[in-house]
C-alpha cells in the first residue's frame, strides 16, 4: 500500500519534486531539518493558500488540516489580518522603529483577558519567548535549572532536549546537538503524569521553573490526568519554582487556551505561532507578582548581575507583528470561532474513532479543543515515552500520503489535524470518508 501511494504521490507532484531536487543542497528549503524526511521523499511545494485551502505547485487544491503545525490556526491569510498588514506596511509605515504602538497595548490587554497573567512582552517566536522567560525565571529565583517532561518540545531551546534517565538522572535526547549541550547545570527531566517523578527532581531545590505544556502535543496529544496540573502548581509553589505554561500549541483548547479552559494558575504563560495570523510573533506573560519582582531586582541592583541583557530583541514587538496580532485576536480567533472549531474537531474525532472501531484497529484518538490527533496505541498513551513507543514510521507515511493523494493535508509524523475558522462541516465529512477508505484498505 505504501509503495502504491508513494508512486501515486510522485506521479501527481512533478513540480514539487523538481523544486525539492533542485534545492536539496540548500539550507533553509524547509524550515526545520527533520522535514527533509518527508513521506514520499519530498515535501509538497506550495503556490498559494487561503483559509483552510492550500494550492500546491502542481495545481492541486488541498484541505489543509496541518495549518502550518498550528501557525495558521486562524486560517491562511485571514482578511482582517491582511487589511491590518496592508494598513501598517502601506499606509502608516514604520515596520521597525523600536518604539511602542497602541496595537502592542491592545494585544497585551487582550492576552491578559484570555490567559489571566497581566504583564506581557513580545518576541518573534515561541522559542524566543521560552528562552527569555527562562532567563527571567533564573533572575528571580537565583537558580539555574528548568524542569521539563520527557518528549516535550518548546522550540530550539538547548535546555529542553532532555529525558528522564535511570535513577532520577536527566539525560540528553535526540534533538540535542552532538556533542550534546551538558545538562547538569541547566535541566531536570521528569515523567508526564507522574507527580512523584516531579517531586523527586524538585526536592533538590535548584529548579527555577517547571516548563510544561498543559498537554504534551509534540509526541501525539498526551492529556494530563485528573489532578496532574493542579499537582504541578502545588509542587512548584512548595519547592520555590515558577510554573511556566507553554500554550503555543494548546491555544487550540479554547479562547484563553488551556489556562482558562481548565482554570490553571501559571506564573508565566508562553504563546506564539497562531496569534499573528501567520506573521512571526511570540509573547510571554508574567503574573503581577513576578513582574514586580523582576522590576525590583533590575531597578535596585540587588542581584549579582541585574541588567537582564538578552531579554528582548530589536525586531521583537515590531509594528507589523502587533498590527497582525490585533486583527487576528480581535476579529478572527474570537470566542465564536473557537466554539465552532471545537465542534468541528469533535466531529472529526468521532469520524476517526468510528473508522478505528470499524476496522478494529488498536489505535486511539485524542482531542485538545480544536485539534485532534491519532496514535497507534489503545488506550491513549499516558506518558511521552509510551506515546513515542506507539510511533510507526511506515503507518505514518502511508496515512500521510494516502490522505494527501486524496486532497487532505495533515501534519506528517504526528497525525495532527487542526480546525480553523474556515474549516467546514463538509471538509470534516470529506476527511471522515477518506480516512474510512484508507484504513479499510489497511485491513484489505
Ligand atoms: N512551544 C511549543 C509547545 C511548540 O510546539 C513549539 C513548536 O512547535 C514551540 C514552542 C516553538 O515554536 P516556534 O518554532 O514557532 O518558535
Amino acid at each position: 500500500l505504501l509503495q502504491t501511494e508513494t508512486a501515486a504521490y510522485a506521479a501527481a507532484n512533478p513540480r514539487s519534486r523538481a523544486l525539492h531536487e533542485e534545492g536539496t543542497n540548500l539550507f533553509g528549503q524547509v524550515p526545520m531539518t527533520w522535514m527533509r524526511m518527508w513521506a514520499g521523499g519530498f515535501p509538497l511545494g506550495f503556490e498559494a493558500a487561503k483559509g483552510n485551502r492550500v494550492t500546491d505547485l502542481d495545481g492541486h487544491e488541498l484541505v489543509d488540516l496541518a495549518l502550518g503545525d498550528t501557525g495558521a490556526m486562524a486560517g491562511h491569510s485571514p482578511d482582517p489580518t491582511l487589511a491590518a498588514i496592508r494598513r501598517r506596511a502601506q499606509d502608516l509605515g514604520g515596520l521597525t522603529t523600536m518604539l511602542p504602538t497602541a496595537d502592542a497595548q491592545w494585544v497585551a490587554a487582550e492576552l491578559t483577558r484570555r490567559f489571566t497573567v497581566p504583564r506581557w512582552s513580545f518576541t518573534l517566536s515561541a522559542t524566543d519567548a521560552n528562552r527569555w522567560a527562562v532567563r527571567l525565571a533564573r533572575l528571580v529565583t537565583g537558580r539555574s535549572k528548568i524542569l521539563v517532561f520527557g518528549h516535550c518540545y518548546h522550540g530550539s531551546v538547548d535546555e529542553t532536549f532532555a529525558l528522564p534517565g535511570p535513577d532520577g538522572t536527566t539525560v540528553s535526547r535526540p534533538g540535542n546537538v552532538a556533542p550534546p549541550v551538558p545538562l547538569d547545570l541547566t535541566t531536570r527531566a521528569a515523567t508526564w503524569n507522574d507527580l512523584e517523578s516531579v517531586e523527586e527532581q524538585l526536592r533538590h531545590g535548584d529548579v527555577a521553573a517547571v516548563l510544561t505544556e498543559p498537554a504534551l502535543t509534540n509526541i501525539g496529544i498526551v492529556l494530563p490526568e485528573d489532578g496532574f496540573m493542579s499537582g504541578l502548581r502545588e509542587l512548584a509553589t512548595r519547592y520555590g519554582a515558577l510554573l511556566m505554561i507553554d500554550e503555543t500549541h494548546s491555544f487550540s483548547a479554547g479562547w484563553g487556551g488551556a489556562t482558562t479552559a481548565w482554570g490553571l494558575q501559571p506564573d508565566v504563560v508562553v504563546i506564539g505561532k497562531s496569534i499573528g495570523g501567520g506573521v512571526p510573533i511570540g509573547a510571554y506573560g508574567l503574573s503581577e507578582e513576578l513582574a514586580a519582582d523582576v522590576m525590583r531586582r533590575t531597578e535596585s541592583g540587588d542581584a549579582d548581575i541585574v541588567d537582564v541583557g538578552g531579554v528582548g530583541g530589536t525586531l521583537a514587538g515590531n509594528a507589523l507583528s502587533l498590527a497582525a496580532a490585533r486583527a487576528t485576536l480581535g476579529e478572527v480567533l474570537t470566542r465564536e470561532a473557537f466554539e465552532r472549531m471545537e465542534r468541528l474537531a469533535t466531529d472529526f474525532t468521532a469520524g476517526v474513532q468510528d473508522a478505528i472501531d470499524a476496522q478494529d484497529l488498536p489505535w486511539s484518538v485524542s482531542r485538545l479543543g480544536a485539534r485532534a490527533e491519532y496514535r497507534f496505541a489503545s488506550p491513549a498513551p499516558r506518558t511521552g515515552a509510551e506515546s513515542a513507543a506507539a510511533a510507526d514510521d511506515e503507518l505514518d507515511a502511508y496515512l500521510h500520503l494516502a490522505l494527501v493523494n486524496r486532497g487532505y493535508l495533515m501534519t506528517p509524523f504526528h497525525n495532527m489535524a487542526l480546525m480553523c475558522p474556515t474549516t467546514s462541516e463538509a471538509d470534516v465529512a470529506g476527511h471522515t470518508a477518506v480516512f474510512a477508505e484508507v484504513t479499510a484498505a489497511l485491513r484489505g
